[in-house]
């Protein structure tokens, strides 16, 4: 079933979903379709609503208005979660545990085999999804003692041996190394290219602009969604932060 997505399903279709955790409005009005095949980096500074716009499109919050599906299902009844592989800011917790990169991926394929036992064709497909990240040489490490580069690659590995056809990764490059972020976005787009959805939040507009295809801009509401030249052509950063130094000066 990989990648087999019907192309004319959205894969993500947030239709004016309005959102706050209290009273005050965080996510108002948002509209935004994504399809299969698509590369969309959502950017925005700090508190913009973008991680909450994630969890709404991936069903872990509810919309006090408008509706959320995911995969052509209401996003909060979706049950297939091995389509989606999530990369986290700073992959933290999980990683804390004493495994090895190999069992990290090896999780991937939990969704699709019975009682946690791996056939040799799953193997394979572990082994294929440490290759395709580069990540092979590294598949007894501990988990702990990578590089955070080298984590976030096992983690779309993991994704990729649970055949996810959706990535949604959040601010992914953050405490990644210089050298490593560049390698890391063009792992992602060829991944793109392979046909696999992506959704990226991103604080570093550089590799956006670089590298997706489309860029929502969102403080609240959308204040773009649109081509990554379009975007730079236009004055949607000035509009939506007030002065376009904000995002930019915004890295934590
Ligand atoms: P971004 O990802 O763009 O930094 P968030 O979606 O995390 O923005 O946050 C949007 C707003 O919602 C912020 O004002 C933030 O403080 C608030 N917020 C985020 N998560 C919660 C939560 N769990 N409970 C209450 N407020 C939250």
């Amino acid at each position: 079933q990989t990648n087999s997505a019907d192309p004319s399903t959205p894969v993500i279709e947030l239709s004016e979903v309005d959102f706050g955790y209290t009273s005050t409005p965080v996510v108002e009005d948002v509209s935004l379709r994504v399809d299969p095949g698509e590369y969309v980096a959502v950017v925005g500074p700090n508190g913009s609503g973008k991680s909450t716009l994630m969890r709404l499109a991936l069903g872990l919050l509810r919309p006090d208005r408008g509706t959320a599906r995911l995969f052509d299902q209401p996003a909060h009844r979706f049950d297939d979660g091995a389509r989606v592989g999530y990369v986290a800011q700073r992959a933290s917790a999980s990683t804390e545990m004493p495994i090895t990169v190999r069992e990290v991926v090896k999780m991937g394929r939990f969704p699709h085999v019975r009682f946690g036992r791996l056939d040799e064709a799953d193997w394979a497909i572990v082994d294929r999804a440490l290759e395709t990240v580069g990540m092979h040489a590294f598949a007894g490490r501990r988990i702990t003692n990578l590089s955070g580069g080298q984590r976030q690659r096992a983690f779309i590995a993991r994704a990729l041996a649970g055949e996810a056809d959706l990535l949604v990764l959040d601010e992914p490059t953050v405490g990644v190394d210089a050298e490593s972020v560049e390698a890391f976005y063009e792992l992602l787009e060829s991944l793109n290219d392979s046909g696999i959805t992506v959704l990226l939040i991103e604080h570093d507009l550089g590799a956006v602009t670089a590298h997706a295809d489309r860029i929502v801009c969102l403080n609240r509401e959308v204040y773009f969604d649109g081509t990554a030249d379009a975007f730079v052509e236009s004055d949607a950063l000035g509009r939506a932060f007030g002065a376009a130094a904000a995002i930019v000066g915004d890295r934590r």
